[in-house]
């Protein structure tokens, strides 16, 4: 792998200069102000990705922010890896928090970072991991040293909750059919200690609809055959009691 290495030894200050570019575009996906920088960005991916070395690359619309494909079949037979990452990012506010303005990326050391880090909005979050994964493609390309497939899935609207992310994976399943997902929208942690994420916590969204009783119940009449659903505190302090009485009940 040292000709791979050496190729990303030898490009260091092009691709930081590419990633500089890259962080400067707001493609804040949650403000539609925001929608052709979005769209500029998903662009700037799909031309990285041409000139990394991918076939098929396409910008692919959908109802929201589009999502940039594209593959390197070296043989059929080897594994194919499938690389998810977004090239949308989070709206910065409050700016005040901010110590230098989000879209003007800079290099600073800090105790955490004594060798310098990029701070930026999206610098870690995803921009900088799907930088990261499109540079190790093509330097492995340029050295002829790609040792299986590869398919590139980013998207523009994770930081909104991917609306459109599981229709497209639908429509477009056989084309993203892969052996393994790499997954770089996490965190390390430690710069010296590479770290497999094995889960995330997310949210999800749901609407309840409960339905009972439309009167209040008398609870010597109705409390062991009724459940009220309008006052569920109540009722679980009946229910709570009668569990109890029934325990009481064995015990004795
Ligand atoms: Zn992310």
């Amino acid at each position: 792998m040292l000709k791979t290495q050496e190729y990303i030894a030898a490009n260091r200050e092009k691709n930081l200069g590419e990633l500089l570019e890259l962080l400067k575009i707001p493609s804040i996906s949650a403000d539609s102000k925001y929608a052709p920088d979005v769209a500029k960005t998903a662009d700037w991916v799909a031309e990285k990705l041409r000139l990394a070395g991918a076939d098929n690359v396409k910008v692919y619309p959908t109802e929201g922010h589009p999502i940039v494909y594209g593959e390197k079949i070296i043989d059929p037979k080897k594994p194919t890896i499938l690389v998810y990452g977004h090239y949308d990012v989070q709206p910065p506010d409050p700016l005040e928090l901010w110590e230098s303005p989000p879209f003007e990326p800079i290099i600073k050391k800090t105790e955490l970072h004594p060798e310098g880090a990029i701070y930026a909005r999206g610098s870690c979050d995803d921009k900088g991991q799907v930088y990261m994964h499109l540079k190790a493609f093509e330097a492995m390309m340029k050295q002829g040293e790609m040792p299986c497939n590869a398919k590139f899935m980013i998207e523009g609207e994770e930081e909104v909750g991917s609306p459109n992310l599981g229709k497209f994976i639908v429509t477009y399943r056989d084309m993203l059919k892969a052996d393994v997902v790499l997954i770089s929208d996490t965190s390390m942690i430690a710069n010296d200690c590479p770290s497999i994420d094995t889960g995330l916590r997310g949210l999800s969204y749901m609407e309840v609809t409960v339905t009972g009783p439309n009167r209040d119940l008398h609870s010597g009449v109705w409390w062991s055959s009724c459940e009220s659903s309008e006052y569920p505190g109540k009722n679980d302090c009946f229910h709570a009691r009668r569990k109890q009485s029934y325990h009481d009940t064995w015990i004795l």
